[in-house]
Formats: C-alpha cells, structure tokens, sequence
C-alpha cells in the first residue's frame, strides 16, 4: 500500500460514509502491523527519540546489539540528538564487538538511531588490507627504502659535514630539519599501511597532539587557520602508543584542513570523567550530510580527488586497539566534529583483565 494512496484517503474522508472509513481503517491497520512486524523483524537496531531523548519507538534487535535493557544504554552512551552522526562503540558484554551507531535528524524533531554489529565486518576489512597491502608494501617498502631513504641518509650525513666546517650557516640546519621531516612522512606512510598492534604505555594524549601541531603548525599559519586549544587541567593516565595516536591526529586534522576555506577554525577539547578521556577536534569546514556520514570510516570511502579513503579507517582502527571509540558529528556547511573516546588506565586494565 502506498503513500498516495493514504493521501487520498485523507483528501476524500470528509465524503467517506462510515463503511467506508472502517474498510479504510481496516486497510490502515493491517499497514500499520506489517509495518511493525518489519520493524520488529530487522537485524539491524532502531530506536526513535523525540527531541528530549525519550524512546518513542524501538526494536528487539536495538536491545539484543546492546546487550542491554535500553534505558540503560541512554544512560551510558550519549546520543546526539538532532545531528546527522556516526561513530563506533565496542560493547564487553555478553561477548565484545563493535557496533555502529548512527543518527539520522528528522524533520519533525525526532531523531533515527541505526545500529549495527560491524565486528564481523571489521575483521574482514582488517584481514583483506592485510593480504592485499603485504604485496604492495613490500615492493613499496623496498622501493621507498632504496630510492628515498638512501638519498635522504646520504645528505643528510654530508650536510652534518657541511655544519662542522660552517657552524654559522643557518642553511645547513633547516635543511637537516627539512630531512628529518620527509623521513617521518615517508615512516608515516609506510606504518599507516602495515597494521601493527600499538605498544601500549601510561601517557597523555597532550603529548602527541603537541607534537602533530607542531608539524602542521606552518601549514595552518599559510592558511590562516586559528587553532584553540582547551585541555583539562589533570587528565588521568591513559594506555597510549604515542606515535599512532600523532599519526590519528595527523590524519584528523588534515582531514580538517582539506575541508575548510582559509581562516577557519579548528577547536581542540579534551577533558575526562570518570571512566574515559575524550579528545574533540572540531572544524569549521565543509561538514557532511548523513549519506556522507554513512560511509565514514570505512575502507576507500572519499569524496575527494585525490583522496585514498584509508586516513578514518586507519584512525578507527588504531583507537580501537586502544580500546577506545571514534565518532563524528557534521552539519553541512557549518562544519564537523570527530571525538575520541580512549577508557582511563584502570578501565582498560579491568577491560583486560574480565
Ligand atoms: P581521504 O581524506 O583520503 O578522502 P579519509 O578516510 O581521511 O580519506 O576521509 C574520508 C572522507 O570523509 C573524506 O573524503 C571526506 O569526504 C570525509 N571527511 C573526513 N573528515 C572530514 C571533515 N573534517 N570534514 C568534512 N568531511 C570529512
Ligand atoms: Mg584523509
């Protein structure tokens, strides 16, 4: 049955008699059922929340994904409400997976939670790039190693000759400093294809932020690009490989910068409660619709040019070892903003341990 139809229905009930309204209604309930029983029949979870976050309407797949009654689960996770959204949860219990959690705003002030078990899906993705990138960082590997790094290390040897005979030039030590650079993009670049489990120490994610500000630093003074920085005044102690964690938000704000004008802004927060430290970068850039959003952090997905589709999905999966979460929040035309969710050291060690 469709929409039309129900819309002439409306346009012509002042005239229907009432055997008529009751065999319209008649046709209108069994919609409605069929309707439900899809509803109550998807693998996939929905849940639908008015503007206060209530559950207007739900299904058994919702509840079953969450391993949870739901009241609790909007206890625990906050949902946007009203926002085109989406981002990973690994749920512990009864078993561990990840679940995709996304929101569709609707017009009427409701919003549209879709969920889904991707831990299958994940698996699969991680396993396929790890048979398919073996090939190609091999011969890449080899490739860049030869051909870029041996150069690099030879000039970079001659120049440390060059600075003994002349100390004074400033020359010498900018280009070192130039070297040192395109070495850590081209290590960069080979760690970001070959997955590695990260080497896990207490630490902050100040540090390797810092350090990935550091580098772009030049690239947002080009552009005008203000940065705002608001960090916690103590942050608990996190598990963290800090060279993955710069290499997360390497591929964030860059991610940032391709999608802003000149003299936008980028506003970094992070803050802790008591379970978690989370890290939010939010730019004023070009933001996505849902359809955009949909596809997020999954392997290859790019609407740029020249993009490769992997930055997110090497993001999400590195904060996924670190028993962590990554989601993003975008109005079109106004701007995005991802939030890292990393569980405090004593979590992470419970985590481990259950
Ligand atoms: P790539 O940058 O190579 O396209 P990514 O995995 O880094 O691959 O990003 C995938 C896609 O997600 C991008 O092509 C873009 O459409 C979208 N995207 C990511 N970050 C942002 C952002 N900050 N603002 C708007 N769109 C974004
Ligand atoms: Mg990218």
């Amino acid at each position: 049955m469709s929409g039309t139809f129900f819309k002439s229905v409306r346009k012509h009930i002042g005239k229907l008699d009432a055997v008529h309204l009751r065999e319209q209604y008649g046709r209108l309930l069994e919609e409605v059922e069929f309707m439900d029983r899809v509803f109550n029949s998807l693998s996939e979870g929905m849940l639908v929340l008015d503007a206060t976050g209530g559950i207007l309407k739900s299904n058994p797949a919702a509840e079953r994904l969450f391993g949870m009654d739901l009241k609790s689960v909007l206890s625990y996770f906050t949902i946007p409400l009203g926002k085109a959204s989406k981002r990973e949860l690994t749920v512990t219990y009864p078993e561990t997976r990840t679940l995709e959690l996304q929101t569709v705003p609707m017009n009427n002030e409701l919003t549209l939670v879709l969920l889904r078990d991707v831990s299958a899906e994940k698996q699969r993705t991680a396993e396929e790039l790890e048979v398919g990138a073996t090939a190609a960082v091999r011969s890449l590997a080899a490739g860049v190693a030869h051909e870029i790094g041996n150069p690099l290390n030879a000039i970079s040897l001659n120049l440390q000759l060059l600075a003994r005979t002349y100390p004074e030039e400033t020359a010498i030590a900018e280009c070192r400093g130039q070297i040192a650079r395109l070495d850590g993009i081209i290590r960069g670049f080979l760690q970001a294809l070959r997955p590695s489990k990260p080497n896990l120490l207490p630490g902050s994610p100040v540090l390797p932020l810092g350090k990935c500000l550091e580098v772009l630093k030049s690239q947002f003074e080009q552009r005008s690009i203000s940065v705002s920085l608001d960090v916690a005044r103590s942050l608990p102690i996190v598990a963290i490989d800090n060279a993955q964690m710069e290499q997360v938000f390497f591929n964030l704000l860059k991610n940032a910068l391709e999608a802003m004008h000149d003299s936008g802004h980028i506003t970094i927060r992070i803050w802790a409660d008591d379970t978690c430290v989370y890290i939010a970068i939010r730019d004023s850039g070009s933001g996505m619709t849902s359809e955009d959003l949909a596809g997020l952090f999954e392997a290859y997905h790019t609407t740029k040019e020249k993009g490769n589709g992997l930055g997110l999905m090497i993001c999400s999966r590195i904060i996924r070892d670190h028993g962590g979460s990554i989601g993003a929040e975008s109005r079109l035309n106004e701007g995005t903003t991802f939030t890292i969710t990393l569980p405090r050291l004593e979590k992470r060690i419970r985590q481990l341990e259950a």
